[in-house]
């Protein structure tokens, strides 16, 4: 065996330092790796030559890249291709656009640990008196953020006298106080973030954020497509109409990207105006604090983790392995022994096995902005959104209530509302850049049983967010109801080794 570290991504600076004295500048692109990755198919070379081969005749390289990727849609291999990208000054919900994008990676500012200053994005879309009244509202927002980090800074103070002996827990509770402070701040705030994509789902991203309603994100998709084509035309060719025309004789049609939306939009608005009235149980409402619902999982939830545990680790038929699930489970105590035994050297830091993939739980959530902007990054499940909803309610966090900040939090949030309800006659998408964090929207969540160990681990850990913490608990307590074998062991990191030594005692 034979192991070559072929490359790596480097910074920028050091890329120009070396390609400014290189003889040859134009090799400095990531398509030469994924173009030698796709000749691996078809050409026997050994594949330090076929690397070789591409450094050396860039534009033959680029020609068999346009014809693997494109003419045989052999598309994963542009994914050899990686590209970081530093984004400064975009507002928050341009940040939900991009991260929509799940197979990406992504590090940005938290909220959470750093202070705010009142810096938003002010939005192309709006000018005039709707403008007017988007800065008169960001400005009341951040007002109240810095009257409330003062007053819940000295409330945590307060609170935890004994943390602000030491330099490092004084942080924490300075923490506490930004990320409660922050629900009143808009959702034009600016952010910074490391991005991280694969030529493939660079071009996708591209594309779809071309077809965004923000102008904001169509600018943010055509910066990556003017940078990142600059440097591997190649790869990112099915974005550049000119081009794509050129290359296949055909014009390049984005209705997918550009109609789906508001077309299904105008379909699903006349349904809902001619059914929603259709008599019916009532659902009990989500409560005032938001909430969780389950809505559907795997029919048997721990049948199917057991029968997945049988299957994966012995050469019997699917059919044998659920008759002999079944019978484990009538005989109750032995299918928890045989799940507990599979977990036995499970540890809080290693992800749960795929026999957990089976079993899935479907859950409407009403959440905060705030909490959202954590949920979203949880790119393994199918989340599915609504816009935000000021009939919804607010969020308060539960300091901002202790402290005596709530009336404070209240006006502020109904002025944004109806700042909001002014804003989306003229602009129905570029409104929601003047709702803050403490807003709500519903979203469905899917996730099978692996990743709600994840979400348990990371989220009811008592390092996790309080907002986040209590949606994470609420469809964790859902889930563990449906499938307690299951889910026997899916606790917060804190909790995991007290839960788990009670398992086996
Ligand atoms: C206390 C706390 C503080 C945080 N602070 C910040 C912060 O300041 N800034 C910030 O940006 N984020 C922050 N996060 C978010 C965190 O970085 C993760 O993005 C988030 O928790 C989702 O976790 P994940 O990516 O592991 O999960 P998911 O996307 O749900 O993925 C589940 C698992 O699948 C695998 N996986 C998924 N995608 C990939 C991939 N592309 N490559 C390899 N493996 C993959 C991994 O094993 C992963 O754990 C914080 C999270 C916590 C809990």
């Amino acid at each position: 065996m034979r192991i070559i570290l072929a490359g790596y991504n480097l910074d920028i600076s050091l890329i120009e330092q070396a390609r400014t004295r290189a003889e040859n500048p134009d090799a400095f692109t990531p398509e030469t790796i994924a173009v030698a990755y796709a000749r691996i198919s078809r050409d026997p070379s050994p594949v330090t030559q076929l690397r070789e081969k591409s450094i050396n005749d860039i534009e033959a390289a680029r020609r068999s890249a346009r014809s693997i990727v494109f003419d045989m849609g052999h598309q994963s291999v542009a994914e050899h291709a990686v590209f970081n990208f530093d984004i400064l000054d975009i507002s928050r919900l341009c940040v939900e656009a991009l991260q929509w994008h799940r197979l990406c990676s992504y590090t940005e500012k938290s909220q959470r640990y750093q202070e705010l200053e009142e810096d938003f994005v002010e939005p192309a879309e709006l000018e005039g008196e709707d403008l007017t009244l988007f800065r008169e509202t960001l400005s009341e927002q951040f007002a109240v953020y810095r009257e409330a980090y003062g007053i819940l800074l000295d409330h945590f103070r307060q609170k935890h006298p004994d943390m602000l002996e030491s330099k490092r827990d004084s942080k924490v509770v300075e923490g506490y106080a930004k990320e409660d402070a922050r629900y009143v701040t808009g959702l034009a705030t600016k952010a910074q973030l490391g991005f991280t994509a694969s030529g493939r789902n660079l071009e996708y991203v591209i594309r779809s954020l071309r077809a965004n309603p923000l102008k904001e994100a169509r600018d943010l998709g055509e910066e990556f497509y003017r940078q990142a084509g600059a440097v591997a035309p190649s790869l990112i060719l099915l974005t550049d109409p000119v081009e794509y025309e050129k290359e296949f004789g055909r014009p390049l049609v984005e209705d997918y990207f550009t109609r789906t939306h508001s077309h299904t939009e105008t379909i699903i608005d006349e349904i809902v105006q001619g059914y929603r009235d259709i008599p019916g149980e009532s659902e009990p409402p989500f409560p005032s604090s938001g909430g969780v619902k389950l809505l559907e999982t795997s029919p048997d939830p721990d049948h199917t983790t057991l029968q997945a545990i049988i299957h994966a680790h012995s050469r019997e038929p699917v059919e044998s392995c659920a008759r002999m699930a079944r019978r484990l489970m009538e005989e109750g105590e032995r299918a928890k022994q045989v799940i507990r035994e599979f977990l036995r050297f499970s540890n809080p830091w290693e992800a749960a096995t795929r026999e957990f993939e089976l079993a899935h739980f479907t859950f409407e959530v009403v959440l905060s902005a705030a909490c959202f902007g954590q949920m979203k990054r949880h790119r393994m499940t199918t989340q599915l959104l609504q816009g935000y909803e000021p009939s919804l309610g607010y969020t308060y966090p539960p300091s901002v209530i202790e402290a005596g900040l709530k009336d404070s939090f209240e006006r502020i949030y109904d002025r944004t509302s109806e700042a909001f309800t002014r804003l989306k006659g003229n602009h129905p998408r570029a409104a929601e850049y003047v709702l803050t964090n403490g807003h709500r929207r519903r979203m469905i969540v899917r996730a099978d049983a692996r990743e709600l160990y994840h979400i348990s681990r990371l989220r009811e850990d008592a390092h996790a967010q309080w907002d986040i913490r209590e949606v994470a608990g609420d469809m964790l307590d859902l889930a563990r109801e449906t499938a307690p074998l299951t889910l026997m062991l899916a606790y917060g990191k804190d909790i995991f080794e007290e839960k788990k030594s009670d398992l086996f005692t």
